[in-house]
């Protein structure tokens, strides 16, 4: 039963077409949309505004399902904004304004018909500070699926979570114990069970280590690579060592003249970090500035 929920709630994977502005920005992806179904959310000239400011340029980019993308770049330069319009979150902006497509699974996500709390159930967000709700265990996870009209085994189903976010050992003798009374790291993992009791595709990831020691960041990045056989996974980190260890595709991103974020580079992770294209990739990966 909860198999038949966890996996039947995904939508099939149609082809996607993926289209990129520059022939540059083609050839750097070229590999990565060699196979048009590995293509899960695609970015067409996306362009983010709060009020008159431009915070995110023109941004092109495929994100490749069942992989982990990293979204590196100094303070600012537009990785949260780019991240939030990936699942609709910077409309609860009132001043935020987005123009260009985000296409996930070939559907543009800004279309009218879109529903962005159905959205937010196919592409769910991890936060920069763990956020478990003020409730038991067992309710941080149950919750989503109750919600969202979930009629199966809700134990099991909290189980299966709780395993999957490799917290069931830590946790299974005190389902009824508040969130907020587990450590840091335990919370942000049961706010990644709670992300997945809704059968997500996308997992979008915001610093989701920057409030954790080095050993609970290590578990989550572990997690990361487990997750990322079911679900693709798309971080925001500032850094480096974590990028580099986690991803398989790196986004790198600067802002220009006017401050806004654009996207610099895009590839591999492992040349990204050893052969970049962009000089100004190599200085900020090797600390010269950021
Ligand atoms: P990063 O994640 O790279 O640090 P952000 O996406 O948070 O960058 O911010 C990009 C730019 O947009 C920054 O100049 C920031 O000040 C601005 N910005 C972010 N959120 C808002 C907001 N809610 N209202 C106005 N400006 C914002």
């Amino acid at each position: 039963m909860r198999e038949t929920w966890l996996h039947t709630l995904r939508a099939p994977a149609p082809a996607v077409a993926v289209r990129l502005a520059s022939p540059e920005a083609h050839a750097a992806v070229q590999s990565l949309a060699a196979a048009p179904e590995s293509a899960v959310l695609t970015t067409q000239d996306l362009r983010v505004y709060y009020g008159s400011f431009l915070a995110v340029r023109d941004v092109n980019l495929t994100i490749v399902r069942n992989r982990i993308t990293a979204i590196i770049g100094p303070s600012g330069c537009g990785k949260s904004t780019l991240l939030r319009s990936f699942n609709r979150m910077n409309d609860l902006l009132p001043s935020s304004r987005t123009v260009g497509r985000v296409l996930l699974d070939g559907q543009d996500i800004y279309d009218p018909s879109v529903d962005p709390v159905a959205l937010r159930r196919r592409v769910g967000m991890v936060f920069q500070k763990p956020n478990p709700f003020p409730k038991s265990i067992y309710e941080n996870v149950a919750w989503g699926a109750r919600i969202h009209g979930y009629r199966g085994d809700l134990d099991a189903l909290v189980e299966e979570c709780l395993r999957r976010a490799a917290l069931w050992d830590e946790v299974k003798d005190k389902l009824d114990q508040n969130g907020l009374s587990l450590s840091g790291g335990q919370q942000q993992r049961l706010c990644i069970a709670r992300v997945l009791s809704v059968a997500p595709e996308v997992i979008l990831m915001d610093e989701p280590c920057s409030s954790l020691d080095p050993i609970a960041t290590l578990r989550i990045e572990e997690l990361m690579r487990e997750l990322a056989r079911d679900y693709t996974i798309v971080i925001v980190t500032h850094n480096m060592q974590q990028a580099a260890r986690v991803s398989h595709y790196t986004a790198m991103m600067l802002m220009d003249a006017d401050r806004a974020g654009e996207l610099i580079e895009y590839g591999e992770t492992n040349i990204l970090f050893t052969r970049p294209r962009d000089r100004r990739t190599e200085d900020y990966i090797t600390g010269r500035f950021g």
